[in-house]
């Protein structure tokens, strides 16, 4: 399995914008999908999975329906839960804000399809196999954990602070190859943290600490303002497995990886 963390447009070290895109294939969220990917890269995403709608994590989703508007020839499939479906159609596709892309067709049909998928239950996309795991954000969101046919499994907090259900069900995996995990404020932020349900390093500690196996730790969603203390706080954890994830690099995972280094106390 490959990951690769999409950067935002302007600033290549920041994530202000969040989109993760597996296997070239399916994104995890779409805050940036569409700010960095053009043409063909861009048409084979053909399934977005959101994690939860805060803006974020959309904000380049319309322009999808615009930009390629001739060139969609397979519905794009859009999958979040039935109400971030709704939040979607009623505040972003609503013929105000955007146009309402369900109802508009191109030479080829249909531009894009809403999938809801079910909390804990897992679905199928494109060869993976997805799990919506809820976790601790100011709205409703879902942590996801993505297995391939292959076995390899990663998974991905998505915003979220404390939290404990993401976490007992990763310990029930059969197998975890690595976790991105929000770490958007350094320790200095932390009330900021709370107060938004994102995690700083410290708090990192003690989510790891219920993570009862070793796995690849790769700290993502890090505020642009808290980049540099947040690396420096990381980096002062000592623990080899845990590192902030590099934005627009292809992480793979296969079968025959190795397992991550001990966490040293996790
Ligand atoms: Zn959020």
């Amino acid at each position: 399995m490959r990951v690769r963390a999409l950067p935002s447009l302007t600033d290549r070290r920041s994530q202000l914008l969040i989109t993760f895109v597996i296997n070239d294939r399916v994104a995890i969220d779409a805050g940036a999908l569409a700010f960095h990917l053009q043409g063909e890269a861009l048409l084979a995403v053909q399934d977005i999975v959101l994690t939860h709608v805060h803006l974020d994590h959309i904000a380049s989703l319309p322009f999808i329906f615009s930009e390629l508007f001739a060139d969609i020839r397979m519905p794009v499939r859009i999958h979040a839960t039935a109400d971030d479906i709704e939040r979607l159609r009623r505040h972003i596709f609503n013929d105000v804000i955007w146009p309402d892309f369900t109802r508009l067709r191109n030479a080829h049909g249909e531009l894009l399809t809403f999938v809801p998928f079910t909390w804990r239950e897992p679905f199928e996309v494109a060869g993976l196999r997805l799990t919506a795991i809820p976790v601790t954000h100011t709205v409703e969101t879902a942590g996801f954990i993505v297995a391939d046919q292959q076995g390899v499994c990663v998974a991905f907090t998505s915003d979220t602070g404390v939290t404990d259900e993401f976490w007992a069900a990763l310990n029930a995996l059969p197998r975890l190859d690595a976790v991105f995990v929000d770490v958007a404020f350094d320790n200095a932020h932390e009330a900021i943290a709370n107060v938004s349900c994102h995690l700083s390093p410290r708090l990192l500690v003690g989510e790891l600490a219920k993570l009862r196996r070793t796995a690849q730790v790769l700290a993502v969603n890090l505020k642009p303002l808290c980049r540099e203390r947040v690396q420096e706080e990381i980096q002062a954890l000592n623990l080899p497995a845990v590192q902030v994830a590099a934005l627009d690099v292809d992480y793979t995972w296969s079968a025959t990886s190795p397992p991550a280094e001990a966490l040293g106390g996790g």
